[in-house]
């Protein structure tokens, strides 16, 4: 079912979800069950999986000469959105980025999600690899994430690449694209960001999912903006509790958000392990419950690979 229906469904009922990362390679598909498992009871709608992208590495031959490998260290997403459809009867949202993929390789990737019974997309840009400075969109693929939705409407319609296919078979995908509160980093200023946010959305994207944000104004002031600027469609909070004293700095440096000064020092201030933890699911248990308040459609933990944090949370909140 179309998350767009599960939100229409809920009836005003804020939904719950989760994102996870594909197993590493060399792990089992029981090790994403592992992480499933404890948050299946408490119902889910739809469950994500991020797609990640192969990276580059060069080692030394015996000749003493350079040779580039090919490493891609979660392989699997579209396979583990099957394994989740099939195990547990829930919605998987496989996540599909511009990034290594030509037009032809996503068209073949879109037609294998159809037939799998795949409904949903999250559609991004992706990140940089590590040996790229910025984003290199692959050759004869796509540069934003805007393009990549112009082509999954495009099938949605029945038009694949080859416009001599006669007949061919309409997909129906409901299409997530990704919005940031607190801005991309790469946009000069929150407008500019906001207005080819609009642009997917006039492109055809159905629903908003956010970077996560720790301060519950942030997402209050993006709904707004976005509905002064007509932005209409459902915008799901991207929800994560800070649980180690060196999120203080990685999740500024990794994601380009702010930490409220409350927070962050009250983590500063303690020197406990286990008490950090506590302090920051506290703080993500309150923000829930503020956004459940506001009216969110639903709350989208991203959980990654710990379901004990995230079950704790949606426990006290749901
Ligand atoms: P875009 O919408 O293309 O925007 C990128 C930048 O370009 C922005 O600054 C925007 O303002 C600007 N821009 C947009 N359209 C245009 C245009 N037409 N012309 C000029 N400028 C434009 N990454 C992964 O690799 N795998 C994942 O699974 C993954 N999951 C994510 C899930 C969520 C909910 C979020 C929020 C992010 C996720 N990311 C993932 C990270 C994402 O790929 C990066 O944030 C990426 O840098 C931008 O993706 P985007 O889809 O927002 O890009």
């Amino acid at each position: 079912m179309k998350v767009t229906e599960h939100i229409e469904r809920a009836n005003g009922k804020p939904l719950f979800s989760v994102e996870i990362l594909p197993p590493l390679k060399g792990q089992d598909v029981n090790a994403t069950f592992k992480t499933l498992d404890p948050l299946v009871e408490l119902n889910p709608a739809f469950i994500d999986v991020t797609y990640h992208r192969q990276e580059y590495i060069y080692k030394q031959k015996e000749n003493g000469l350079l040779k580039r490998y090919q490493v891609r260290k979660r392989p699997g997403t579209v396979a583990i959105c099957a394994a989740i459809q099939n195990h547990y009867k829930i919605d998987a949202i496989p996540h599909l980025i511009c990034g290594g993929f030509t037009k032809e390789d996503t068209e073949d990737a879109l037609i294998d999600l159809n037939f799998l019974g795949i409904d949903n997309l999250l559609v991004l840009r992706g990140d940089p690899i590590k040996s790229e400075k910025s984003f290199v969109p692959e050759v004869g693929g796509h540069a934003h994430a805007s393009e990549l939705i112009e082509q999954i409407t495009a099938l949605n319609t029945g038009n694949y690449l080859d416009d001599e296919l006669q007949e061919s078979h309409a997909m129906d995908f409901c299409i997530g694209v990704a919005g940031y509160p607190e801005k991309h980093f790469e946009s000069p200023n929150l407008a500019m960001d906001l207005y080819y946010l609009k642009k997917k959305v006039e492109l055809g994207a159905d629903y908003i999912v956010t970077q996560m944000f720790f301060d519950n104004q942030k997402y209050f002031d993006f709904v707004k903006k976005c509905r002064e600027m007509d932005i209409n469609i459902p915008i799901i909070p991207g929800i994560k509790p800070l649980t180690t004293f060196n999120q203080l700095t990685s999740i500024p440096q990794n994601f380009y958000l702010d930490l409220p000064e409350a927070l962050a020092m009250e983590v500063l201030k303690s020197k406990d392990k286990e008490r950090i933890k506590e302090i920051g699911i506290e703080w993500c248990i309150q923000q829930c419950k503020e956004l459940i308040d506001f009216g969110v459609p639903g709350l989208h933990f991203y959980t990654m690979s710990n379901s004990i944090n995230t079950k704790k949370i949606a426990e006290a909140v749901y």
